[in-house]
């Protein structure tokens, strides 16, 4: 049977099983999934399924293995820069789990929530809100509607720390058709079950097989909420000269946990830091944010020790709590950046990406991101926390950014005491052919030239792991696809990502 006619007869199950209303083909979907802000290829589709719960997932995933249709699940497909909804290849059916947005339980005590893959970073600040429930989540800059799942399971990165690891426990529909729950999880058969006060269960530890991969769809998780504290922000300037020096210094303050949170680190002319900082004509400078939480008895011996580890090397070095913010006015950068670590989602990074690039503002409120938004490309390193191979990264960015005539952004967020994720990217005009064409081979060179000097990335694109499969590694990659072979033996779930083709 062709791929077609496999498509169609899978969608006559699908319409049969689910109902018409959670099948979408046709042009309809094509337009729903197709655009994509970075302008990759669209890929053809053989329709999108609207899950309402793990039984619909179990029945998709049935379906889709007895016709050897692939599918490829988003949470709210939010994932801008990396693909979007887009799968990596062609002929699979989108499976959106938006519709699954339900907040299934908050443990205050514990605190944690178990959520569904469509509740929305937005979704749950309401709902702890509203129900006066003093716990915040780890949220990140990519705006309300992005979804606390999705992010998670890429193994983005938040204002307080690297999300995967806020996540307790996990419910997975394999590529079987299994339901698996992780750890202590899978003693009960409660989906709001209080059994997340320790994680990993006994035996080994399976959470970790489905963060970057594509040996399950997540129907359900388990994440940590954080006490509300206060916070003190720090925001130093430093110079090109003296940025490995202050790296090297956060870094061995993280590492003796004096410093626990995010060490985030912008070049000046990041659109996030608004007018905070002044460009006008001077050399580039850097701009270093701290979070750092917890009462004033503490916060005020940590803000010693850091002005004694890098107050010399920096131009300008300031300490802001929340009341002085207030005093000030509570709009752009610091407002923005205070929402943020106090757990309160922001379209702040969104809004002001969208103005540096020219887009409408008037339009923001409504703007489709993937029709509308200003052209964008990233590439996300692992880089070493470490100023000599930190401004080493830096340098080869700034090389090809010339060599191809594109203004960059770069910004690095550490996700421990010795890695940080780059930010780096650069936008284009969609509508110019020649623009797309530069941007993506920017984003394509970028990506070798780190690789080849042993910068592997922290996520790529849906573009992207042929060529990190080839640049080497021992028997990892071999071991994935083995273990894909016992979880999805057909290889049903979105065939190409995190994973060597069969
Ligand atoms: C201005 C701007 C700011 C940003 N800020 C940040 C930031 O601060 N931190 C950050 O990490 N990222 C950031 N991003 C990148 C991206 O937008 C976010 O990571 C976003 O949260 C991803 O979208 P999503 O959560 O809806 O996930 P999705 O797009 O739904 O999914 C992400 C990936 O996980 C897989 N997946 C999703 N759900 C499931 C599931 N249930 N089961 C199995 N696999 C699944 C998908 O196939 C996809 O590969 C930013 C982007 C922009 C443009």
């Amino acid at each position: 049977m062709s791929d077609e006619e496999s498509g169609r007869s899978a969608v006559r199950d699908w319409r049969a099983e689910l109902g018409e209303e959670k099948v979408l083909v046709g042009k309809a979907c094509a337009k729903r999934y197709g655009p994509n802000v970075t302008e990759y290829p669209q890929r053809r589709l053989v329709g999108a399924l609207f899950p309402h719960d793990t039984r619909d997932v179990v029945q998709i995933v049935r379906i889709a293995n007895e016709h050897r249709v692939p599918l490829y699940p988003v949470s709210r497909g939010c994932n801008w820069g990396l693909g979007s909804k887009q799968p990596p290849v062609d002929d699979c059916a989108i499976v959106d789990l938006s519709n699954m947005d339900r907040i299934l339980g908050v443990d205050t005590d514990l605190h944690y929530a178990v959520v569904q893959p469509g509740v929305s970073q937005k979704a749950l600040f309401q709902h702890l809100r509203e129900h006066d429930i003093p716990l915040v989540l780890n949220v990140t800059g990519a705006g309300g509607q992005a979804s606390v799942l999705g992010n998670a399971l890429e193994r983005g990165v938040g204002m307080l720390g690297q999300r995967h690891r806020d996540v307790r426990g996990l419910e997975v529909v394999l590529g079987t058709g299994e339901v698996l729950r992780t750890g202590s999880w899978g003693y009960t058969d409660e989906q709001d079950a209080c059994s997340h006060h320790y994680p990993e269960g006994l035996g080994p530890d399976l959470m970790g097989l489905f963060m970057q991969s594509n040996l399950g769809i997540v129907t359900a998780a388990a994440v940590d909420l954080q006490p509300r504290q206060d916070v003190c922000l720090m925001l130093a300037e430093v110079s090109e000269l003296n940025l490995s020096s202050v790296v090297d210094a956060l870094a061995r303050l993280r590492a003796r946990q004096i410093l626990r949170d995010r060490i985030e680190i912008m070049a000046d002319d990041d659109p996030r830091l608004g007018s905070i900082v002044e460009q006008a004509g001077k050399a580039r400078t850097w701009q270093v944010w701290v979070a750092m939480h917890g009462p004033e008895s503490l916060l005020h011996p940590q803000r010693d020790l850091i002005e004694v580890a890098i107050g010399d090397f920096c131009q300008r070095l300031r300490f802001w709590r929340e009341d002085d913010v207030a005093a000030e006015g509570w709009t752009g950068a610091l407002g923005a950046r205070f929402d943020l670590v106090q757990g309160r989602p922001s379209d702040y990074s969104i809004e002001s990406m969208l103005r540096r690039y020219g887009a409408d503002e008037a339009a923001d409120a409504d703007l489709d991101h993937e029709q509308d938004a200003p052209g964008f490309v990233c590439v996300l390193p692992a880089v070493p926390l470490q100023g000599a191979k930190f401004q080493a990264v830096v340098a080869v960015v700034d090389e090809v950014s010339r060599e191809l005539g594109v203004d960059v952004f770069m910004s690095f967020a550490s996700v421990s005491s010795t890695a940080a994720e780059g930010f780096i990217r650069v936008p284009f005009d969609r509508n110019d052919p020649r623009a797309v064409a530069i941007a993506h081979r920017w984003n394509q060179e970028i990506h070798t030239r780190l690789l080849c000097s042993g910068t592997v990335p922290l996520r790529v694109n849906i573009e992207q792991l042929p060529e990190v499969i080839a640049s080497g590694g021992d028997t990892g990659w071999e071991t994935v696809r083995a273990i894909k072979k016992a979880l999805d033996p057909n290889d049903i779930l979105a065939p190409g990502r995190y994973c060597p083709p069969s």
